[in-house]
């Protein structure tokens, strides 16, 4: 398995990492047009410093649930095509447009992942599903996006045990997440985000 096209690991700032061309955004080692895609702000960054295949490519259309401020959403519209990046709190919402100045692909929309009715006029099928929400309901959400993704496409999942109950033992959360999940995708891989990322699955799956 080899990196997207557009994704390379080099040496930036003298560290060796991840990194995508594209204009700086979080305070972020740049160096001859390239910046580092940083693996402890950044999950799909994880996934892919493993080679797993997520489905990320120069030709994907992405819809991204839970794009904060634009951190991880930022290198994937510098790789992508088309990204619509979804994002219901107004604050982080403010950068995430400031991001999307100068990257004429990236779509910004202040809406709630739980409710896709809301974006689907907008919204075109989709290759790729990266979902990092953090909050309950985490499989709900995968489960009611689903219908954006194209046959032969991908979710990249990231799961936070703590936002579905701090006070229950992660692995069971996961199992529950994803025999929600199950419900509609083929889950294709699974593992823990850690060191990088506390108790976090990465899931990729596809659609049935
Ligand atoms: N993915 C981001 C990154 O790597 O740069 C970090 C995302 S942060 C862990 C989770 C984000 O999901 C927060 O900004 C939060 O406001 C947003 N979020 C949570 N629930 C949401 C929902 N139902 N709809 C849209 N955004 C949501």
């Amino acid at each position: 398995m080899t990196l997207p096209e557009g994704v390379e690991r080099r040496e930036v700032d003298g560290d060796e990492g991840l990194a995508t061309r594209g204009e700086p955004v979080y305070g972020e080692p740049t160096e001859d047009g390239w910046r580092r895609w940083d693996r402890s702000r950044s999950k799909l960054a994880v996934l892919l410093g493993r080679e797993v295949e997520t489905g990320l490519t120069a030709d994907s259309t992405v819809l991204y649930l839970g794009a904060a401020s634009g951190t991880t959403v930022s290198h994937v519209a510098d790789v992508a095509g088309p990204t619509y990046a979804v994002e219901f709190a107004p604050r982080p919402m403010r950068d995430l447009v400031g991001v999307a100045e100068a990257r004429p692909n990236l779509f910004p929309l202040l809406k709630d992942a739980r409710k896709p009715e809301h974006y689907a006029h907008v919204v075109e099928p989709v290759d790729l599903i990266v979902q990092d929400v953090a909050i309950r309901g985490q499989g709900e959400v995968a489960v009611a996006n689903k219908q954006f993704l194209r046959d032969g496409g991908r979710l990249v999942l990231a799961i936070k045990a703590r936002s579905e109950d701090v006070t229950r033992d992660p692995d069971e959360v996961f199992d529950d997440v994803l025999d929600t999940v199950e419900a509609e995708y083929e889950i294709r891989y699974t593992d823990g985000l850690e060191p990088f990322h506390e108790d976090h699955l990465g899931v990729v799956a596809e659609p049935k």
